[in-house]
């Protein structure tokens, strides 16, 4: 067995293709973009895959309420709400402070899909979240707390099953990856793409590109993706065992801190909407494709690479963040 059971939420493959007009500025390489910014739900994005193994297993345990938490901005609040529409189960997103003073992004869907919202402390995560569950246990509820970004070892499978996905498409196309570029951030889709690959024997290079600083030394992004990955390998009985080297992390470009726009990001959002007609985001693959283009200028790439962007999704923060994106 190399998969678990899942409820379907989006629309798959999403698509593949060439970034025709870019591509014309770097001759040497071959690029493209994996559209996981159409993912079908609810506006799309790459926690709609984490979602499908996630609320499988929510219903597998009876659960009849979800939680989950993010920042106000969080796509995988939005697409969590939209998922527990879809399904008829009850909603809590805690969100994080402080409140913004207008209603709109992401954080205007999570209203719209009919979410029950909470506000929380940075500080405060933990008592909150528990102080909710208890008050709905207290109700009569059986609630089901996804952790931030559904990053887990369950959540892992959405991008392990992603990697079967891409080999199909590849092998359909004839076409040859060389490399996979993304933005990594809860650790949950670079989690997936390790388990992928190696339960599909791919040889692509993973390069996550990292959004935000690590915070605790013993408790590094790198560390949590590894330990999610092998936790995931163990649920299917499989011996995989990845370690440090199998997590690829560049953390030249989050400098800034989370959510903060920078040029990297500006000039990044305007560059792929002019030239390609794809909207990317403020928070994570704008930072990601603005240091893919980086690496890129620094010849990190071997020439004659064949290079894929995969697309996380995203766009509706760009309301949130218009006067800073322009
Ligand atoms: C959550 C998110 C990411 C990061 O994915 P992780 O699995 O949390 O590392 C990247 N891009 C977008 C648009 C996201 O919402």
């Amino acid at each position: 067995m190399i998969d678990l059971k899942y409820c379907p939420l989006g629309f798959f493959p999403t698509p593949l293709h060439k970034l025709g007009n870019l591509n014309s500025n770097f001759p040497d390489y071959k690029l493209f973009i994996k559209r996981d910014d159409q993912t079908g739900l609810a506006l799309g994005g790459n926690k709609t895959r984490k979602l499908e193994y996630l609320f499988q297993d929510a219903l597998d345990k009876d659960s009849d309420t979800i939680i989950t938490l993010g920042a106000p901005q969080s796509n995988h609040c939005r697409q969590t709400a939209a998922a527990a529409t879809k399904l008829g189960l009850e909603c809590h997103l805690l969100l994080r402070e402080p409140k913004p003073m207008d209603i709109n992004g992401n954080y205007l869907m999570d209203k719209m899909l009919g979410a029950y919202i909470h506000w929380f402390q940075q500080e405060e995560m933990k008592s909150k979240e528990e102080e909710l569950i208890n008050h709905l246990k207290a109700e009569g509820k059986k609630p089901y707390l996804i952790p931030i970004g559904g990053s887990n070892d369950i959540g892992t499978f959405g991008y392990a099953r992603a990697m079967k996905e891409i080999k199909q498409q590849l092998d359909e196309t004839g076409e040859k990856i060389d490399y996979i570029v993304f933005a990594s951030c809860s650790g949950g889709t670079h989690s997936g793409m390790i388990l992928g690959k190696k339960l599909f024997n791919l040889d692509h290079n993973i390069i996550g590109i990292s959004i935000t600083k690590d915070i605790d030394p013993e408790n590094t992004l790198q560390d949590h993706i590894i330990k999610i990955t092998n936790e995931a390998a163990s649920l299917i009985n499989s011996n995989i065992k990845v370690n440090k080297n199998d997590v690829v992390l560049i953390d030249g470009y989050n400098d800034a801190g989370y959510g903060v726009v920078t040029d990297l990001e500006k000039h990044t959002l305007s560059l792929l909407a002019k030239k390609e007609g794809i909207f990317l985001d403020p928070v994570y693959s704008g930072r990601a494709f603005g240091g893919f283009l980086d690496l890129m200028s620094k010849n990190y790439f071997p020439k004659g690479s064949t290079i894929l962007f995969w697309h996380t999704g995203g766009a509706p923060a760009n309301f949130h963040y218009a006067d800073q994106i322009l």
